[in-house]
């Protein structure tokens, strides 16, 4: 599959982004800056229009574009974002001031969100977006699991690593081996574990969707 050239066509035929938005965007990819793909871009869209989140908690805020973006389709809502690299968090900041404003309800908590994560208060998130280091998604779960309100809902991007978490770990480069496994382990529990009902989604880099068990 051309993904590149699907995303583009996405792109294409998306609507546009608000002009803040694109302004981030733009200059996230042309500083290398990795962010959410176009398809993920419509995925994070539509479910602000169709969940109508309250509280969201991201792991991941790089230069706030997807944090951006959720708080663009979902105005109402509570935006958490944790972020642990210095750079990033200062033009995040700057770009939360200059496109959402002091109003905008969106927090940034600055640190590791293996420390952050058990300091957040359980059952207040009705909507997660994972999108951090890949290899520690498997030790977040449990955190992100306790933390979703009953019904809430978890997104997780960059599930499939470019295709490298369907071949054998043999056929993946020997540096790639343990991410591979901490990712497949991820899957797994994702799609087993009986508090969430999930779906993996073969888009863009892999996107996996859950619920947690309502009350
Ligand atoms: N969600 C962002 C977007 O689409 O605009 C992109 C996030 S980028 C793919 C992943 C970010 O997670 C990086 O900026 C990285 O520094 C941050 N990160 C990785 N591990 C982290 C951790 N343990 N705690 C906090 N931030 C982390």
């Amino acid at each position: 599959m051309h993904i590149d050239r699907t995303e583009k066509y996405i792109e294409l035929t998306s609507l546009p982004l608000a002009d803040g938005l694109e302004k981030v965007r733009a200059e996230a990819l042309e500083n290398g800056i990795p962010i959410i793909r176009p398809s993920v871009c419509g995925l994070l869209r539509f479910l602000m229009g169709y969940v109508k989140p309250a509280n969201i908690l991201e792991v991941g805020t790089a230069v706030g574009f997807s944090a951006l973006l959720m708080h663009e389709y979902a105005r109402e809502a509570s935006i958490t974002t944790i972020e642990n690299y210095e750079p990033r968090i200062d033009k995040a900041k700057e770009n939360f001031e200059k496109y959402a404003g002091p109003a905008g309800n969106i927090t940034l908590l600055e640190g590791d969100a293996e420390k952050i994560l058990p300091t957040l208060e359980s059952g207040t998130y009705d909507f997660i977006f994972l999108d951090s280091a890949k290899g520690q998604y498997i030790t977040f779960l449990p955190e992100l699991i306790r933390l979703l309100t009953p019904g809430g809902m978890l997104v997780s991007d960059n599930c499939l690593q470019d295709g490298d978490v369907i071949e054998s770990r043999y056929a993946v480069r020997r540096r790639d081996r343990t991410i591979h496994d901490r990712m497949r382990m991820y899957l797994s529990e994702v799609a087993s574990n009986p508090m969430l009902s999930s779906a993996i989604l073969p888009m863009a880099d892999g996107v996996t969707i859950s619920c947690k068990a309502g009350e």
